[in-house]
């Protein structure tokens, strides 16, 4: 298949692709997404062959209005705390469970009764799913495992050739995927931290939980509310070894452990102190910067080749850094070394 790669002037190209069941990476604020009609089973099993995504893997529906959770009939009762967060953070980063109707694929939901919906903000996101007519369902455009793509080169790195076109919209600006947060639930629960913050989500429905599977690896026999949750991901070829201690103990540790195949994924304030290669995600205490730069730099790590191991620090949970560090313990496979231990 040639994947034709368009740009923001060929959105009813896209569109017109989507609407007769083919997959096109799209441009969103946190990742690029892989997606396909909705509504069309068929269409959406594409998107699991090209991802070599895990079935049991469910998406997220995008909408372009919160009307369209109505209009096309996706969820069996809107609860008042998604009213809520809608008129709060939507259009943006943040994806809402519920309990599904039946006119939800079975593709899409992965067998559970629920449909995880978002409204993105990015407006070539917006156009393409307004000229589609039609939700759309989409992951992150990378291969299943690898890290999340934030640019139209990235989706091609992963896609070319496996689906039917990439719409170039410029770099993601959040750079990790939506906070996910389960309505249906007694007392709603976030499954996966993104660009808007459990603080920010506090402050508008009070109570929130944050589900154990965000922090630590998921323990043997336990099912995943968020099936994504159980799999390794994230990651480059290179071992990624996360260092937890304060900046001196880091930059010894490292300093002691270099080579030529050692890589330290850092921050700025790091870079003169460090004799091996280096990728700073940005500033220590800029979160935001942090987030937007990290699928980048662990696709930049593999780029050469030649490197086996990254060291990296561990990073804050305040914030946005709670995203960034549910990534990064992922890509580690939750390998973390205690430096206040040695
Ligand atoms: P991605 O599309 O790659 O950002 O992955 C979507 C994430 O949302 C995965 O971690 C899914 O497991 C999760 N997800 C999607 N739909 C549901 C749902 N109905 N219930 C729980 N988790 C969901
Ligand atoms: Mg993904």
């Amino acid at each position: 298949m040639k994947t034709l790669v368009l740009d923001k002037t060929q959105i009813d190209t896209a569109a017109n692709i989507l609407k007769n069941g083919g997959v096109v990476g799209i441009p969103t604020e946190t990742v690029y997404g892989l997606a396909a009609d909705a509504l069309n089973g068929e269409a959406v099993a594409k998107i699991f062959k090209a991802k070599g995504r895990p079935m049991d893997n469910p998406l997220i529906v995008h909408i372009a209005d919160f009307s369209d959770i109505t209009r096309f009939d996706l969820v069996s009762e809107i609860p008042e705390s998604a009213k809520a967060l809608a008129e709060a953070f939507w259009p943006g980063p943040l994806t809402m469970i519920m309990k599904r109707t039946d006119v939800v694929p079975k593709e899409v939901s992965a067998g559970l009764d629920t449909v995880a919906v978002r409204f993105p903000a990015h407006p070539v996101a917006q156009a393409v799913i307004k000229a589609a007519d039609t939700p759309l369902a989409a992951p992150s455009a990378n291969l299943s495992g690898s890290p999340s793509p934030t640019t139209a080169r990235h989706v091609l790195n992963d896609m070319d050739g496996r689906i039917d076109a990439v719409l170039d919209g410029g770099s993601s600006e959040v750079g990790v995927e939506s906070t996910v947060i389960t309505l249906a639930a007694e007392v709603p629960r976030v499954l996966r931290p993104g660009g808007i913050t459990v603080e920010m989500l506090r402050e508008v429905l009070g109570e929130v939980e944050v589900d154990d599977a965000v922090l630590h690896r998921l323990k043997d026999g336990v099912q995943a509310a968020s099936p994504g949750m159980k799999y390794k991901h994230y990651a480059p070829k290179a071992n990624v070894i996360l260092l937890k201690g304060d900046d001196k103990a880091f930059i010894s540790y490292v300093n002691a452990h270099a080579g030529d195949e050692v890589c330290a994924l850092c921050c700025d304030e790091d870079l003169l102190e460090l004799s091996v290669k280096t990728l700073s995600l940005g500033r220590r205490n800029d979160y935001l910067t942090q987030a937007r730069y990290l699928f980048d730099c662990l696709r930049r790590i593999d780029e050469n080749g030649t490197v086996k191991t990254v060291y990296s620090r561990l990073p804050s949970t305040k914030g946005v850094g709670l995203a960034v560090y549910n990534r990064l313990i992922r890509a580690a496979g939750f390998e973390v070394i205690d430096l206040e231990a040695l």
